[in-house]
């Protein structure tokens, strides 16, 4: 579904990412650890085009969305992306953020777009916010707002940056719940994360990220069980 061949990229010349591969197929959950500072949001940002690569592709169902002739909307539009920090519109309500994409970007028609929305908020427990606004709601029925706002648009993959990071331990759950459901439906995801618990849960695949460079990847009993690398059992040592 999404490839990554030899992706370099550098910041005021030092480099980021060095030369990073990696292969996602059909409802793979793939999970970028690694110190902070390792590369792992550049990478979510490259594949997203927030950020331009310097070297190397990144395809996307076999189209190359590095092209610099791809069109940036419609790569957006078959990729969500959730951060950290939620970023709903604080005007807008629930409804209202949640059906703004698929509105305006995608020419929805607002009423099945409303329904839709509802139907996604149903499923994730937040049909009675509707009609909040965002600080009206705890921050993990944040989070899954911003989760729920990246779905309406039907993505081919979702990107997860630290989504449970800004949340106290037990809206983590919350948000973890939704993570999981997500793969249980067949989602692509690729997240970063520093949990190492959600990491092992809902991984098929954990990539470490060493200065930007993908030095290990494998199913999560082969990286947290025996990693190859000593650098990845350093990082292991340091965050477990
Ligand atoms: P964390 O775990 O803290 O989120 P990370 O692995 O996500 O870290 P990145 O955010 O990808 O790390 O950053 C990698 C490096 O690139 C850092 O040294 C960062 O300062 C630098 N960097 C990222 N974005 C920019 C930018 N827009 N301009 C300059 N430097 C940047
Ligand atoms: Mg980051």
């Amino acid at each position: 579904l999404l490839t990554v061949e030899g992706v370099w990229k550098s910041f005021h010349g030092r480099p980021v990412l060095r030369g990073v591969d990696l292969e996602v197929s059909p409802h793979e959950v793939v999970s970028l650890i690694g110190s902070s500072g390792s590369g792992k949001s550049t990478l979510l940002r490259c594949v997203n085009l927030l950020e331009t690569v310097d070297d190397g592709a990144i395809l996307l169902d076999g189209d190359e969305i590095t092209d610099p002739r791809a069109d940036v909307d419609d790569v957006r539009k078959r990729i969500g992306i959730v951060f950290q920090a939620f970023n709903l519109f604080p005007h807008m309500t629930v409804l209202d953020n949640v059906t703004l994409a698929p509105r305006q970007v995608h020419r929805v028609a607002r009423d099945r777009a409303e329904e839709e929305a509802h139907d996604l908020l149903a499923k994730f427990g937040l049909a009675e916010k509707a009609r909040a606004y965002p600080d009206q709601l705890s921050g993990g029925q944040q989070q899954r707002v911003a989760i729920i706002r990246a779905l309406a648009t039907r993505p081919r993959l979702m990107l997860l940056d630290e989504v449970t990071s800004a949340l106290d331990p037990e809206l983590v759950v919350e948000v973890l719940g939704v993570i999981r459901e997500l793969k249980q439906s067949g989602m692509t995801m690729i997240l970063t994360t520093h949990e190492m618990g959600l990491c092992r849960d809902v991984s098929d695949t954990v990539c470490f990220l060493d200065g930007g460079v993908l030095l290990e990847k494998g199913p999560p009993e082969k990286i947290f069980g025996d990693p190859d690398h000593a650098r990845t059992r350093e990082f292991l040592r340091s965050v477990l």
